[in-house]
Parts: C-alpha cells; sequence; structure tokens
C-alpha cells in the first residue's frame, strides 16, 4: 500500500475509532478532502488568516541521521521525574507519564496532565483524547510516531483537577524545561490552555494565544485546543485543523 493510501486508512481508521464519522470531513471543501486522500497537504480557504500557501505534497518530518530512541539527557531527566516526590502529586499516582516519542523528534506536543488511561499506562495521550490528537497529527502529516509527546504535569491530579500553580512551577521547571532543552525540536505544539500559559508566562486565553507564532526559548510554538475539548465541541475541529496546518508551515520553513 502507498504511503498516502496508508496515511488515508490510519485517518479513516482513527474517525471510526473516535465514533466520529464525520469529524473532520463534514468542515472540509470537497477539494480538501481529494487531497487529503491522495497525501497531498489540503490547502487552507482564504478564510485561514495569514494563511501562506502549502506545498503540494506532505512530507514527513526528516532528519539527517538515524532518529536517536534516547540520549542521556533525556534519560536522566526521565530517571529523575520517575523518582520525583516533589509535590503532593505523587502520592495518588500510579505512574509518572514522562513522555514518549524520540529523543531526536522535531516536533514535540505538551498537553496538560496524565488522565486515568495514561496513569495506568504510563503513557501520554491513550484515551480518547489522546486518539483526538493522533487524528490532528496525521491531518498535519506528522503521524504520532514520529513526534514526541508530553505533558505540563507527569503525575495524575486527582479526579482529573485542573493543576494547581504550585504543581506547574514544580513540574515545568523540574521536568519540562528539561526535558525540551534535550530534545531541542524545531517546533512545539502546546494543546490546551495550561500547556500554552505555562509555556508562554501569559495568561491570556486560548482564543488569543491560538493562530499565531510564539516563541519558546528561540523555538516556534503553536497553540491550539486541547483534544478533550475538541471531542466535546466538534464545531472547533475546523479551527484546530488549522493551527496544525500552521504547524506544518512553519515546519517546513525551517527545513
Ligand atoms: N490529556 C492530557 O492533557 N494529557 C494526556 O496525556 C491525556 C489527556
Amino acid at each position: 500500500m502507498s504511503a498516502a493510501r496508508e496515511l488515508l486508512a490510519r485517518y479513516l481508521r482513527q474517525r471510526h475509532e473516535l465514533g466520529e464519522d464525520t469529524l473532520f470531513l463534514e468542515t472540509l471543501t470537497r477539494g480538501e478532502a481529494i487531497a487529503l486522500a491522495s497525501g497531498r497537504r489540503p490547502r487552507l480557504r482564504a478564510a485561514a488568516a495569514g494563511a501562506a500557501p502549502a506545498e503540494e505534497t506532505a512530507a514527513p518530518p526528516r532528519s539527517d541521521t538515524a532518529p536517536a530512541a534516547s540520549t542521556p539527557e533525556l534519560e536522566r531527566v526521565r530517571a529523575e521525574a520517575l523518582a520525583c516526590t516533589r509535590c503532593r502529586l505523587h502520592e495518588g499516582r500510579r505512574m509518572v507519564v514522562f513522555g514518549e516519542g524520540s529523543a531526536s523528534a522535531e516536533v514535540v506536543v505538551i498537553g496538560e496532565a496524565p488522565g486515568a488511561e495514561e496513569d495506568r499506562t504510563g503513557r501520554p495521550f491513550v484515551g480518547r483524547a489522546g486518539k483526538m490528537l493522533d487524528l490532528l497529527l496525521l491531518t498535519a502529516g506528522f503521524p504520532r510516531e514520529t513526534v514526541f509527546i508530553c505533558n505540563v504535569l507527569k503525575c495524575r491530579p486527582p479526579n482529573n483537577r485542573d493543576p494547581l500553580p504550585d504543581e506547574v512551577a514544580t513540574c515545568t521547571s523540574a521536568f519540562l524545561h528539561p526535558q525540551l532543552e534535550a530534545i531541542a525540536p524545531r517546533v512545539l505544539l502546546a494543546v490546551g490552555k495550561f500547556a500554552a500559559q505555562a509555556l508562554l508566562r501569559s495568561e491570556d486565553p486560548i482564543g488569543r494565544l491560538r493562530g499565531r507564532v510564539h516563541a519558546y526559548r528561540g523555538t516556534p510554538l503553536i497553540v491550539t485546543y486541547h483534544p478533550a475539548f475538541l471531542l466535546r465541541s466538534p464545531h472547533m475541529s475546523r479551527t484546530a485543523w488549522e493551527d496544525l496546518q500552521l504547524v506544518r508551515r512553519v515546519f517546513d520553513e525551517q527545513t
């Protein structure tokens, strides 16, 4: 099967798993859907503010060297996280969810905190929100296995409550910042307000932060809605899709 057909098959399988058979295609034009099906990157409609013309072919992330599964520095940070007792969250966790992906990933996605399924498995974004995230990434030509996925918090807050400011401060300085420094990606994608605000040191609402390119310590950072929010608000999928297209464009410009 060609790469493009395989991509489409995965896209359709994931839509089916989400139980949202019309989630994306209903908001895409026929031309965009055909472009997606043929493995090309769909062009944004004029409504996408500031949209630069997309290239015709979706190149997967590439690297001049074989991807490094991990590095000593990333493993050092991981080992410290796995043993962490810095805040109250260690008391209720089952597993520390450090993140997963290659240490030489060129795109890093940062979410909020592990949920129940992530706490049980030790892997980020494996529940329904994770499937939604996989799907979004796929529409921009970034299959999950090509990116590194992590969260602001490495331990699950009780009953999935919002992260508290001291938890965010502790976990970002101890683990998220060193983790991002060790990976040194080309582009960052923050999903949801907690990741966006923590990385940008901003209190602006997500609606104001999304749709443009920020810089996190010199690395381009794009913000979009949290996939769990998108599952509750499918009419926002189109907007999130545009944010992912922005990630794609910024990524390609860096190549
Ligand atoms: N939501 C997140 O923000 N992160 C996960 O890993 C899972 C759900």
